[in-house]
């Protein structure tokens, strides 16, 4: 986790994050760029150990159990340096640093 810190430090925190659809975030980020995700692709980017192998750092989940019309029913401020986000799965345990929301939306087809 000390890792992932120290990468999140060199990206800014978007200035603005948009949650008008239930199932796409948007985000206008400090340095200009603007883009957006879905609810599903940032769930399928998700770094908690329900997620993610905590040691080997392997996809536990599947990405095709991810419906893409997921929905996000809760985003929460975590710290200055992340998002907490409930999904309509149930799923609620994720932490999403500004590093990681950048690299799903850069890579998002939105
Ligand atoms: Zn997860």
């Amino acid at each position: 986790m000390t890792e992932a810190a120290g990468k999140s430090d060199r990206v800014p925190a978007p200035a603005r994050i948009g949650r008008r659809e239930p199932s796409k975030l948007t985000f206008e980020w400090q340095d200009g760029v603007e883009n957006a995700a879905t609810a599903a692709e940032i769930r399928r980017g998700c770094p908690c150990a329900h997620c993610v192998d905590e040691h080997t750092g392997r996809a536990i989940l599947d990405p095709a159990s991810v419906p893409d019309h997921l929905t996000q029913t809760e985003v929460s401020l975590v710290g200055n340096y992340a998002i907490g986000i409930v999904f309509s799965d149930g799923h609620r345990t994720g932490i999403f640093t500004w590093a990681n929301l950048r690299r799903i939306s850069d890579a998002s087809d939105l």
